[in-house]
This record gives structure tokens, C-alpha cells and sequence, in this order.
């Protein structure tokens, strides 16, 4: 028997099959998701079949409208950091699966991976996403508190990680439990597909084939107390259609239940990886194009859900999808254990997929800056306790916004201040200056004032 939780592929058939598309339709759509309230599946099934070019860039106009009332020009930061890339599953399409026995196995030390910490704090990085390959015995609940609190531990020039989220697999709720304990801000785990059949035929074996047990992680964690959790298909195992019905389904499922939707979905796409013959012939290849309609059906579905990008995608196209409803990236990725703390140029099979993007942090953020991007590093949501339904209640009487800007203006002064070159600082407070004069009055002061004090050395100022 199909055990596929709360996807109802029926509904998804339907909708798709079922879509009107006739200009008027359209139209009406738009006109409601330009309200910020977001649209109900059926009409994202709409959305998500327009070819049209003149109603397309209606649509991308109105998911960069969405974006810019509710996120501003702020983009948040993070980098990954693989502890261990041994795994007991068989996932087709990943090279730290069990069946690729040409990957070098490593599963890191806590002194390792403090030690790995240390190379994204001297890039600047405040917030880390811990991601491990799953095993009972490499990487159980023992191992992920050892390893959360190595990353806590590490201090450059007295600084360390704000925020640690964790991308492993699903726990049981007391091990969630036990995760919460450790301070960890989101729990990320990605359903791959959303599609049965697929499902099981690209996870051939291993704990990772119960498909219901995945569906249902992020519910165990939020019953556990983790009320931050981040959810995305894996595109190109699957139609893009029914992947981004399915994760609005996954939102309403998480909405319904718990009052509270994902605090971020994640939209990579599937990279060429080492015996990973999934990856290597994509059954669903996602183009440009498909990219931009996906990131800007989300954006106008769910407004206040923050998207997630890797930095893989060519610089131009990642700005264009930023201004269409990205509002997370990953920058300086390294994407296997012990990558960041390696000899440079040596190069060894341990990574989980090929990176292209090799630039730095400072390089991200130099480029951004040209089309006034605000680089944020803020932790301050996760720490001030809005976090999930306190935060969904924020974002959606729109006042998130006013905080969010002040943080990001402070935690990016802050990384000026460590990290960037003159020339790049003065770039930066150019930018900085302006949006401050964007804000209220009381605020302006008090950013100000805080400013002032960041300029004087003090550390981790946030409203
Ligand atoms: N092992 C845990 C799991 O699978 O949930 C967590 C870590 S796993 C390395 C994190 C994610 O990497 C997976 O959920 C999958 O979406 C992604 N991934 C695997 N192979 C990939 C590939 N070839 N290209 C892009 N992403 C990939
Ligand atoms: Fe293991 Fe995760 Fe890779 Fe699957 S995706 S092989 S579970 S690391």
C-alpha cells in the first residue's frame, strides 16, 4: 500500500489537468496573490503552467513586488558544513550514498569540526548549516550534539556562530527533543520527491526508503519544539509541477496542524554527482526558465515563507531570482567533510555533488552590492524567541520587515567592520546610509545609536 502521509497526488492530477489558463483566470489570480495573502493550490497549478510571455512577466513582476513589500533588498547568508558524508542509504542521485565505494569516508572529530568552524568564521560567516549523511552509528543523536556544540564552541577574535541549522535525517521526536536542547535554530530536511513512485525507485535501500517517516520528520520536530523547520523538493527527480503543488500541500498539512507553515522552503536542483546515476541523467532536467517560475509561484503562494537558494547558479540569474523571492543563500560552500580546513588544491573524493560556484563570501557580497543588495548575517529572530508561530505572527502584520532591515543593516556593518576592504566598506556605507534614512524615525536613532557602537568595536547588536 501506497504510505505516502498528507500528498494527495489526486488532487495534484486534477488541478493540473483541470487548470484554467484563459487570460481572465490569470488575471484574477495575480490580482489576488498582489494582496500578499497567498493563493490555494489549484490556482498555483495555474501559474505554474502559463506559457504565455506577457502573463509570465506579470507574474514575475507581482512575486518581485511581494518580495520587495515583504523582504526588502535584504539577502541572508548562511554556509554549509558536512560532518560526515557516511551513509546507509542508497540514494540514487547522491554520492555519499552506500552503493559509491570510491567516495573517501570521513565522519569529523568535534575537534575537526571546530576546527572546520574556524575557516567560516574568518570568512565572516554567522550562521552554519550542519548537513550529514545518515547512520546509526556515525551520525546518530550522540554525534549530532557533539558536533552542534563544536561549531557553538569555536570563537575567531572572540566571535563565533550565532546560529546553527541542521540538514540530517529524520529523527524520532525524543532524539528532536534532544536536538532542540543543542540550540539549534532550523531543522531542514528535504522530501526529494514528493512522488510515490519516484520516491521508491530512486531509494532503493536504507532507513531513508520509508517515505512516510520523511513526510512526517518535520511534524516530529515541531511537536519536539523545533517550530523552525525548512522543507524543499530535490528538482529534477520529478515533474517541477507536481514537486511545487506537493510542497504547498506539505505547507498546508504544517499550517492545518500546527498553525504554522515551514519557516523556509529550499529549491535546489539536482547536480552531477560522483556514481550517482540519477544525477548524471536527470529524469526531469528544471531549465532557467522552469527556476524562475517555481521561485516566483512560491513567492506569491506562500509570502512568508523565506526561499532558499544555493550559490550554484550563475551570478546574473541569481540576482534575477533574489529580486523574484529568494531571500536565503549559501555562499563559500564547500560541500564534503573537512572541505574548508583542506590544503588548497588538493583534491580529493569526499564531496557530495560538484560545486561550479567557487567564489568567497567577500566576492558574493562585493557583486551584490552593485545592485544594492543588503548582505544579512542577523541570528537575532532565533535569539529575541520569534520563532515559529511568534514570527509567522510578525511577518504576517508585516512588521518583521521593520526589524529585519535594522538587523541586517547592523550584522552587515558588523562584517564590514571584521572583514571587508576599503573600498569594499565604503561601497557597503553608501548602501547602509541609505536604507537607514528609509527608516522611522525612532528607529533611525536607535540604528544609529547602535551603529555608533559597532564603529566603537562592540559585537552582536540587534533590535
Ligand atoms: N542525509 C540526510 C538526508 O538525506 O536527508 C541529510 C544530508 S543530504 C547530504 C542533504 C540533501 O542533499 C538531500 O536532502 C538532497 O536533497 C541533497 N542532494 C543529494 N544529492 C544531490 C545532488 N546530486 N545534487 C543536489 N543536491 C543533492
Ligand atoms: Fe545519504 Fe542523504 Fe545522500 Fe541519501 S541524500 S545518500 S541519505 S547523504
Amino acid at each position: 500500500m501506497k504510505d505516502n502521509a498528507f500528498v494527495n497526488e489526486e488532487q495534484i492530477f486534477n488541478a493540473l489537468d483541470n487548470a484554467d489558463l484563459s487570460k481572465e483566470h490569470i488575471n484574477d489570480i495575480l490580482a489576488k496573490a498582489k494582496e500578499c495573502k497567498g493563493i490555494t493550490i489549484e490556482e498555483a497549478a495555474c501559474l505554474l503552467q502559463l506559457t504565455d510571455k506577457g502573463l509570465l512577466e506579470k507574474l514575475y513582476e507581482i512575486a518581485g513586488y511581494i518580495k520587495e513589500q515583504i523582504y526588502g533588498k535584504r539577502i541572508v547568508f548562511f554556509a554549509p558544513m558536512y560532518v560526515s558524508n557516511i551513509c546507509a542509504n542508497n540514494c540514487l542521485y547522491c554520492a555519499f550514498r552506500t552503493g559509491n565505494k570510491d567516495l573517501k569516508r570521513i565522519c569529523q572529530s568535534p575537534e575537526e569540526i571546530e576546527n572546520e568552524t574556524l575557516f567560516l568564521l574568518r570568512e565572516g560567516h554567522k550562521r552554519v548549516l550542519l548537513v550529514a549523511g545518515e547512520h546509526p552509528k556515525y551520525s546518530g543523536i550522540e554525534y549530532l550534539e557533539k558536533a552542534v556544540a563544536a561549531i557553538y564552541k569555536a570563537r575567531y577574535n572572540g566571535v563565533g556562530i550565532r546560529r546553527v541549522n541542521v540538514n540530517c535525517a529524520p529523527l524520532s521526536g525524543e532524539d528532536f527533543k534532544r536536538l532542540k536542547q543543542c540550540g539549534i535554530g532550523t531543522y531542514q530536511v528535504f522530501q526529494e520527491t514528493y512522488h510515490y513512485d519516484s520516491y521508491m525507485k530512486y531509494h532503493v535501500s536504507g532507513p531513508k526508503r520509508d517515505m512516510a517517516n520523511r513526510l512526517l520528520a518535520p511534524d516530529r520536530a515541531i511537536e519536539a519544539g523545533i517550530d523552525d523547520v525548512g522543507i524543499g523538493p530535490l528538482y529534477g527527480l520529478y515533474d517541477f509541477r507536481f514537486e511545487t503543488l506537493a510542497t504547498l500541500q506539505h505547507c498546508e498539512h504544517l499550517n492545518a496542524l500546527y498553525n504554522i507553515g515551514p519557516h523556509t522552503i529550499s529549491v535546489p536542483r539536482l547536480e552531477p554527482a560522483q556514481n550517482a546515476p540519477v544525477a548524471e541523467n536527470i529524469p526531469y532536467p528544471v531549465n532557467e526558465d522552469i527556476m524562475r517560475k517555481i521561485v516566483s509561484v512560491f513567492r506569491v503562494a506562500v509570502p512568508y515563507t523565506g526561499i532558499i537558494l544555493s550559490t550554484r547558479e550563475r551570478a546574473e540569474f541569481r540576482n534575477e531570482l533574489i529580486n523574484l523571492g529568494v531571500s536565503q543563500i549559501s555562499a563559500g560552500s564547500r560541500v564534503g567533510p573537512g572541505e574548508y580546513s583542506k590544503e588548497e588544491g588538493l583534491v580529493e573524493s569526499k564531496d557530495q555533488f560538484q560545486l561550479s560556484d567557487q567564489r568567497t563570501l567577500a566576492q558574493i557580497i562585493d557583486v551584490l552590492l552593485n545592485d544594492e543588495f543588503i548582505p544579512s548575517f542577523c541570528t537575532a529572530c532565533y535569539r529575541r524567541g520569534r520563532t515559529g508561530e511568534t514570527f509567522m505572527k510578525h511577518a504576517k502584520e508585516g512588521d518583521i520587515h521593520e526589524m529585519c532591515l535594522p538587523n541586517a543593516l547592523l550584522s552587515f556593518r558588523e562584517y564590514l567592520h571584521d572583514f571587508a576592504s576599503d573600498e569594499v566598506k565604503a561601497k557597503a556605507n553608501v548602501v547602509i546610509n541609505k536604507y537607514v534614512e528609509t527608516l522611522p524615525e525612532n528607529m533611525k536613532s536607535k540604528v544609529k545609536e547602535l551603529i555608533a557602537n559597532i564603529d566603537k568595536g562592540e559585537k552582536d547588536q540587534y533590535i
